[in-house]
């Protein structure tokens, strides 16, 4: 009898947002010359950060910022504080970004940058110098017509105003459209810091449509309890869905009866995590997944999802709050299951368009009132999920690949008509 081994995924970061890339780039039969050219990121900067740490000594942490387009526009994309944060990490969340500006058509390249550190075990003051440090070094690539950073994961508000403020400092006048994500004092938009999680809930309801399931019985499991996984489970409770499990990088919750995100989010800021919330059972990240729930929503970092889980996936609807969750096989596995998947490029733009109302009300001086923003935020996702949902049924495909079909034709067009210089 011969045994069957399971040839070993990739986990590389890269090498899966290349293949995503692929599948779509053979769908709209782009010829050689244009796959290298959209697949290859434009600039790579790794910069060196020294800190002087609290305790005299100087510590040097590794820097990256890596725009992968500017076609359509400036690189946008967030900045992730993270010790496990590779190069080939920031080079697919970069590519990830210019696919996620193109699939809701807003003007804009894709970028990224990380920096390889715990932020966890930093001081405030230690932070602030080290933000600082990488905003100079990052500082010669960076700017508000050039490259707008925002936040990503470990990264905040306050870590914007940092950024905004050494950059004004370097150019001697306040530069706000240099970053996306601010404080509401300093050019930030209204709505912004709920907007990732927002744009997940419309994108969940459109896709509970499709699917024939009513939203507001429904049962949602969240891994991930950040920015945006703790406001998406608040957003879909108000929309009356049971968040029957939680979970956050040091293990989750759960109760079939409920679990109330408000009060689980308070709890997690005054202990530092949801770990002996009132009235819910412990359980792992790894058992949250395969809970059986409606919704699943992936809200903290790539790879969550992958051959070696997704057959035991029971959801109905996955929303990729993170970016990258699913892998390729695990994407496949999920398709022959019938199980919905609104992808990360389509499912999580929702940041990434209010830090486009971010730098348009900067750049005009003029702000917008939050029922405005939410407005057009909701108006974008809903083009979007339609547009996606329209080219995924056309080619025959699932959601992430009609995503991927629609925006690299829309980057791929744009390279078309400016033509390569000289
Ligand atoms: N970091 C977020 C993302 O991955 C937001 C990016 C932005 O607002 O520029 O989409």
């Amino acid at each position: 009898m011969s045994t069957v081994t399971l040839s070993k995924e990739t986990l590389n970061p890269f090498e899966i947002a290349q293949k995503q890339f692929e599948t779509a780039a053979d769908y709209l039969k782009l010829d050689a010359g244009m796959r290298s050219m959209l697949k290859t990121p434009k600039r790579q900067l790794i910069v060196s950060i020294p800190v002087r740490m609290d305790n005299g000594e100087i510590r040097v942490f590794e820097g990256y910022r890596v725009q992968h387009s500017l076609t359509r526009g400036p690189a946008k994309g967030g900045i992730r504080y993270h010790p496990d944060v590779t190069l080939d990490e920031v080079k697919a969340l970069a590519s990830w970004m210019t696919w996620k500006c193109a699939t809701v058509n807003i003007p804009y390249g894709g970028g990224k940058g990380g920096v390889r550190v715990d932020p966890r075990t930093l001081s405030l003051g230690e932070l602030e110098r080290l933000t600082r440090r990488y905003a100079t070094e990052i500082s010669v690539i960076i700017g508000p017509d050039r490259d707008i950073p925002a936040p990503d994961v470990y990264t905040t508000p306050q870590t914007m105003a940092w950024i905004m403020d050494t950059i004004s400092m370097l150019h001697g006048h306040t530069e706000l459209g240099c970053v996306t994500g601010k404080p509401l004092s300093l050019g930030g938009s209204k709505g912004r810091h709920e907007a990732t999680a927002r744009g997940c809930q419309v994108t969940t309801r459109l896709a509970c449509e499709l699917k024939g399931i009513n939203l507001s019985s429904a049962t949602v499991a969240v891994q991930g309890f950040g920015n945006a996984g703790s406001i998406a489970a608040a957003l879909l409770h108000e929309d009356g869905a049971k968040i029957i499990a939680a979970s956050d990088s040091k293990g989750g919750i759960y109760s079939r009866k409920g679990i109330d995100p408000v009060e689980a989010l308070k709890f997690k800021e005054q202990t530092g995590s949801l770990f002996n919330f009132p009235d819910a059972e412990p359980i792992t990240n790894r058992e949250l997944l395969q809970l059986n729930c409606d919704i699943l929503v992936p809200a903290a970092l790539e790879n969550t999802i992958t051959l070696e889980n997704a057959d035991r996936i029971k959801a109905k609807i996955v929303a990729e709050a993170a970016n990258g969750p699913t892998t390729p096989a695990a994407d496949a596995i999920l398709a022959e299951k019938g199980i919905l998947v609104i992808p990360d490029i389509l499912c999580n733009a929702g940041g990434v368009t209010v830090s486009y109302f971010e730098w348009v009300q900067d750049l005009y001086g003029f702000f917008w009132s939050e029922i405005e923003v939410n407005k057009y935020l909701e108006r974008t996702m809903t083009n979007a999920f339609k547009e996606v949902h329209a080219t995924a049924e056309k080619h025959k495909v699932n959601m992430r690949t009609g995503a991927y079909i629609l925006a690299v034709g829309r980057v791929a067009e744009a390279t078309q008509v400016r033509g390569i210089f000289p």
